[in-house]
């Protein structure tokens, strides 16, 4: 079981002042509504926490806090085949949820990076994206209806279990990526959609990562829209190949992972790989699923594997998927400048980037990067924040990305939800 101190921080290396002030470790939703009400009626801020992984610090709690863990609320309540939906609370890890659907022939389609160790919670919490988002999009499109705990400790159902709906104003799309900050989501009802029946996998490495970003831009220009597009440079193919043994900076400066799915999956690859062969310079294919799978789970050691380099600030970028190569030329661009080394892995699809940069040896000119990156993320029309939040590390970009107005808006609707203004205070708004 994690210390009080380990409870107090997520994977964004943001450092406790010390332990909080308790810890809850919730069981049922009862502990969560008392916990709530109590906090309330003393004005103790309270951080909810899922399983920690989040990158945006958004879990961090200082030590006049409670934390509430609600990771043990983590029961499947049912899987539905034939409305396709599944009920679950919020401890549930993800690829849990997604072996479960798959029992059924169905799939949850959100998958993370760190879709082994992360919860669902967390993942509509922040909204989390994956790998496949490229074709099934983010944790929003995804969620139905959610139970939720507001601040005083009231109980609300939000949204409905129907695949349509549109009666009141879409208060689950507010929750979704509230960070905490407007509520306890403490069970949910999720969208699952039939399993895929083929999958079509292949990774292509070009002579440079301008390259490979120009290529994905290309399939969407031709019309493909395969379930997952991933783009890793040359700098973390040798991190990974460093930490697994395998040989993918040898064969080029930078991958391109992209997958197929459905019954078109064969028809489909083979249009992707007309396409990156005409830049590539190696192409693999392959319709065995667990190949596919040993591909794919290369390309979630990248940030593994950059961090067994060394300590890292991780950035989480987006713009239109037109601008990735603009973006990926800006950044490595910032590294040369700032004299900073830093990896670049890409949800390629969906315009994500996640510039990964060394904190040693100087992390003051790691951090003039990472603003350098924000305001490039900006100047071409994107967000400084793709999927993991704003948490505590963004928060001083909020107001150039959202304007004062904006910002405004979104603090009043906070204080409607929490008036005492003891969720997760001073993050994400
Ligand atoms: C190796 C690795 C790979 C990753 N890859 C991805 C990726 O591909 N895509 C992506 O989006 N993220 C990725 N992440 C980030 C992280 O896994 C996600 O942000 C995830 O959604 C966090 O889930 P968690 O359960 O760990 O939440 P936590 O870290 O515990 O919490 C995250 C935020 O959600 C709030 N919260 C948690 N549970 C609840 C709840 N029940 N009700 C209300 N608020 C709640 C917390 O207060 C906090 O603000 C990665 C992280 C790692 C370490």
């Amino acid at each position: 079981m994690s210390s009080a101190l380990e409870l107090a921080t997520d994977r964004s290396g943001v450092a406790p002042d010390g332990p909080p002030r308790a810890v809850v470790r919730a069981t049922t939703v009862a502990d969560v509504q008392r916990t709530l009400a109590e906090a309330s009626r003393t004005g103790t801020p309270v951080v909810t926490r899922g399983a920690g992984t989040g990158l945006a610090g958004g879990a961090a709690a200082g030590p006049d806090t409670i934390v509430l863990d609600v990771s043990g609320l983590d029961r499947i309540l049912g899987i539905d085949p034939i409305d396709g939906i599944a009920r679950v609370e919020p401890g549930v890890i993800t690829a849990e949820l997604d072996r479960a659907a798959a029992a059924h022939g169905l799939m949850y389609a959100p998958d993370p990076g760190s879709v082994a160790i992360c919860t669902i919670g967390g993942n509509i919490a922040t909204n989390a994206g994956g790998l496949r988002g490229a074709k099934y999009g983010v944790t929003r499109d995804s969620v139905l209806a959610l139970d939720v705990v507001l601040a005083d400790g009231t109980r609300l159902h939000l949204g409905r279990d129907t695949v349509k709906g549109v009666v009141g104003l879409d208060l689950v799309g507010l929750l979704v990526g509230s960070e905490g900050t407007l509520g306890v989501v403490v069970g949910a009802t999720l969208r699952l959609l039939p399993r895929p029946a083929r999958v079509g996998t292949a990774v292509a490495y070009f002579a440079s990562v301008t390259a490979a970003a120009v290529a994905a831009a290309e399939l969407g220009a031709a019309g493909l829209r395969p379930s997952v597009l991933e783009l890793v440079d040359g700098k973390t193919l040798a991190a990974i190949d460093e930490l697994r043994g395998t040989d993918h900076a040898g064969r080029g400066a930078a991958l391109l992972l992209v997958q197929t799915d459905g019954f078109g999956a064969g028809e489909e690859l083979a249009a992707v790989a007309a396409v990156l062969a005409r830049t590539a310079s190696a192409l693999d294919t392959t319709h065995d699923v667990a190949a596919g799978a040993a591909l794919a789970a290369a390309r979630r050691d990248a940030l593994p594997a950059i961090e067994a380099r060394g300590r890292v600030l991780i950035e989480d970028i987006a713009v239109p998927r037109s601008r990735l190569a603009d973006a990926v030329g800006g950044v490595h661009a910032i590294a040369e400048a700032t004299g900073t080394d830093v990896y670049v892995f890409a949800h390629a699809g969906d315009g994500n980037l996640h510039p990964i940069i060394r904190l040693d040896p100087d992390p003051g000119a790691a951090d003039r990067a990472a603003e350098e990156i924000f305001a490039l993320a900006l100047a071409l029309g994107g967000t400084v924040s793709a999927e993991h939040g704003v948490g505590l590390l963004k928060r001083a970009w909020l107001e150039r990305e959202l304007g004062p107005d904006v910002v405004t808006l979104q603090r009043r609707i906070k204080d409607l939800f929490d008036p005492a203004g003891i969720l997760n205070p001073g993050k994400a708004l």
